[in-house]
């Protein structure tokens, strides 16, 4: 039988096997191309060409040792030639013994929480939230410690956090840009929170991390700047992949990045390696080490993801949704018309448009459209969201 801990989970989960299961149910009766499904975060774009040819040339080519195990951390060359693209990015001086190559950044996250969390210790996760983030603080131990970001604006709120840290605060996990809302947080922001991480440091004696989980970095609009996580806060980890900016979530690839500056640094680096070989991912894939390594300052298809963006958000605010303008990623998180987002999403489906509700990213009364799907698809769903609004304006 199952443990009794996954046999909770599983039921918290439900809702989303659930909606997956309907959305099949209306493929089946209306076909493929009449249902518009935002609910997955699962690029409908190819990797650009200069990643396809670099996996044709490793796969034809005949490199000894490629299929092999290696050092737990990865491959060498490729952990240096990522420490040198965010030593350009961050202007932070990096080496690879700052890097360790994981199996995407959901595995990553599982690494540093197990790496730093001991039993009942306490982690901030920012409202709305990626769900996951849950599981995987509960996978080590942790407890999680919801704060929610302010509502206006959806960027963090330090005096929200400031709230919530104790004693048992160990870290603290930041995502932008944001999954679900698409914000980018700013600089201002950030800097705000470290000052409060510092203080709260000073009283408690003990040390926060903040885990930034950055898989979105590349896909942001307008040529915005991201902010250098590595250089605001001095404990922090960046956490990585190239499952959105490469299109390539099946493969399974990633790192962590350790701050130069955090206390502890190689004792630090030696527990991520060991628990990423004891987690059982050993290593990050082999090939596709060697592949990501020669894209890095690649994203692919962030003008197509803009024009869905802007399609899709014009046509909703000139419906009368409210909504804010995402800077990144590819996710849309407008107000439902209704208090209740999980009628909301019901009576959305009576038009064949699958949306997650609000309440599964901590964050009831929104819904979440994530419109990396083809252009046909957000085309196509724009009759459907305007006859939605019509009949929830008839009922209001
Ligand atoms: N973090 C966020 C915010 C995500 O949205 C996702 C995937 O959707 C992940 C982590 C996991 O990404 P990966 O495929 O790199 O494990």
């Amino acid at each position: 039988m199952l443990s009794e801990k996954i046999a909770a989970n599983l039921n918290r989960s439900s809702w989303i096997r659930a909606m997956f299961e309907e959305g099949e149910k209306l493929r089946a009766i209306h076909g493929d191309d009449k249902v518009f499904d935002f609910t997955l975060g699962n690029p409908d774009t190819e990797p650009p060409e200069s990643v396809k040819n670099a996996l044709k040339k490793l796969a034809m080519g005949d490199m000894p040792g490629i299929h092999r195990y290696m050092n737990n951390a990865g491959f060498i060359d490729v952990r240096e030639a990522i420490a040198a693209q965010l030593q350009k990015e961050s202007g932070v001086p990096l080496t690879s013994e700052h890097i360790v190559m994981t199996c995407g950044a959901a595995g990553g996250l599982n690494v540093v929480l197990k790496t730093i969390l001991n039993p009942e210790d306490e982690v901030i996760v920012l409202a709305p939230y990626f769900v996951e983030y849950l599981f995987y603080i509960d996978n080590h131990g942790g407890v999680p410690v919801i704060v929610n970001t302010s509502p206006a604006d959806f960027q963090p709120d330090p005096q929200e956090l400031e709230a919530h840290i104790t004693p048992r605060t160990k870290a603290v996990i930041i995502n932008s840009p944001n999954n679900p809302t698409g914000v980018v947080y700013s600089e201002q922001s950030l800097r705000r929170m470290a000052d409060v991480l510092e203080a709260k440091e000073k009283e408690f004696g003990n040390t926060i991390y903040v885990l930034s989980d950055e898989p979105y970095n590349k896909l942001v609009y307008e040529g915005i700047a991201l902010p250098q996580v590595l250089q605001i806060f001095k404990n922090s980890f960046v956490i990585n992949s190239f499952s959105k900016s490469l299109s390539l979530p099946g493969e399974r690839i990633g790192f962590i990045a350790v701050s130069p500056g955090l206390e502890y640094c190689n004792r630090i680096m030696d527990g991520l390696i060991f628990c990423n070989r004891t987690l059982g991912f050993v290593n990050a894939p082999a090939m596709i080490q060697k592949v990501i390594a020669g894209s890095l300052g690649e994203a692919a298809a962030v003008n197509h993801y803009r024009e869905k963006r802007d399609i899709l958000y014009n046509h909703l605010i000139d419906l009368g949704f409210s909504c804010i303008k995402p800077e990144g990623a590819f996710y849309l998180f407008p107000k439902a018309l209704i208090p209740d987002d999980v009628e909301f999403a019901g009576i959305a489906q009576k038009y064949n448009l699958l949306l997650v509700p609000g309440k599964g990213f901590g964050w009831p009364g929104y819904f979440r459209l994530a419109y990396c799907v083809s252009l046909k698809t957000i085309e196509g769903s724009l009759p459907a969201f305007e006859a939605l609004a019509t009949e929830m304006r008839s009922k209001a």
